[in-house]
């Protein structure tokens, strides 16, 4: 078990095959005193989990289910109010609690509505992704408004996250892939020691359906968990995990969501960074041998060279780090040493088109 503290008092992230269904029993002490769950799934997710993980809460309160469509159309106004008139007409109240009991879209729609219902309630997170060790972590909830992803959103801590490692199996190979972006992400912000792991024990996606998932994602947790520790609203350290995603979100947005996912787009941006870092003469990568382990493991590290260099430069001034027309972005020195910093488009310019 890891501990998190925040500004609401410390949270347990529970990682380990098959707790969901000992879901109750690891969760009494939050349960106890509470009037009722409502555990919020998407359908894919639902059809495969619901039933265990609803009987896994039974024993212990009276259970509400609310199942949305599986996708990011789902993070939405509407269905926002679809979840509030749900948990309204099933009679949830100030002593209710809400499970979040998916990936990354479920956890930010549900833990949204726990943050606003009735001016809010708890919340538990049960992640199912690969990505939502990084999204269930940190207290970001929220939902997308039709000018922007994210635009609409709360601060608030889950009461704990549980994580069961089993569900993963039933993952596909490109969420994998997209999850564990998120995991390189953190090893080379955090330290060399954790890369070196990866990269020996990771050679293809398939050698993360193992075992060995559970250390990792412990690992990876933790240097999040430290990090927003430190950090939990965001003034300073929190920016380090942006590290590859200005690239990376002007990507999607370019390329169309859905074009690449977003952990595809979080290793180009990842390499990117390296990249200018080295124009910078801050740092030595050597960006071929670091591209050449992403290439092993799937990811399309060259898939931004399609795209019109002006448009993704256009973007990345308007993303929420950068200002007055600036760009801004996490770079790498070396690894565990971020740094954010304005880069001029100059440079940017050169290092997209490889010069
Ligand atoms: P997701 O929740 O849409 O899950 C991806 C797909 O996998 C969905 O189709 C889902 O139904 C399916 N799925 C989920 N679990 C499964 C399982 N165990 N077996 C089979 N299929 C399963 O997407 P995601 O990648 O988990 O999360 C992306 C979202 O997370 C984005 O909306 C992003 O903005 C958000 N996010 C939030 C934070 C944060 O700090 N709050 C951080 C990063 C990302
Ligand atoms: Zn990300």
């Amino acid at each position: 078990t890891l501990t998190i503290r925040s500004s609401s008092g410390e949270y347990p992230i529970w990682v380990g095959a098959n707790i969901r269904k000992q879901a109750g029993m690891l969760l009494k002490d939050i349960l106890s005193g509470k009037s009722k769950v409502l555990i919020v799934t998407d359908r894919k997710v639902g059809s495969a989990y619901l039933t265990e993980v609803s009987e896994a809460f039974a024993p212990f309160l009276p259970v509400e289910t609310a199942v949305l469509p599986a996708g990011e159309e789902t993070k939405s106004f509407t269905q926002y109010e679809n979840l509030l008139t749900k948990a309204l007409e099933k009679g949830l109240d100030r002593q209710s609690i809400i499970v979040a009991l998916g990936g990354g879209v479920i956890g930010d729609i549900a833990g949204f509505m726990a943050a606003t219902y009735m001016r809010g309630i708890p919340f538990i997170q049960m992640p199912t992704t690969l990505l939502a060790h990084d999204s269930s972590v940190g207290g970001k909830t929220g939902i997308n408004h039709p000018l922007g992803k994210n635009m609409v959103g709360a601060f608030h801590q889950p009461k704990a996250v549980l994580y069961d490692t089993n569900t993963l199996l039933t993952l596909p190979d490109e969420e994998w892939r997209s999850g564990f972006a998120e995991m390189i992400k953190h090893a080379y912000i955090s330290n060399q020691e954790f890369v070196e792991l990866l990269k020996k024990k990771v050679q293809s996606i398939s050698d993360l359906k193992s075992d060995q998932i559970k250390d990792l994602l412990t690992r990876s947790i933790q240097v999040k968990a430290d990090i927003v520790q430190d950090d939990e609203k965001e003034s300073g350290v929190r920016g380090y995990l942006n590290f590859g995603h200005t690239l990376g979100h002007a990507i999607e947005k370019n390329i169309g969501y859905g074009g690449l996912t977003h952990g595809e787009a979080v290793v180009i941006g990842i390499l990117f960074s390296m990249k200018v870092s080295n124009a910078l003469q801050l740092s030595a990568w050597d960006v071929e041998s670091e591209e050449k382990w992403l290439k092993e493991l799937g990811y399309p590290v060259n898939k931004h060279k399609d795209l019109s260099h002006k448009e993704l430069i256009e973007t990345m001034k308007k993303d929420k780090k950068s200002s007055k027309g600036q760009i801004r972005m996490v770079l790498l020195p070396e690894t565990g040493k971020p740094m954010i910093a304005a880069v001029e488009e100059k440079v940017i310019q050169n290092v997209l088109a490889d010069k």
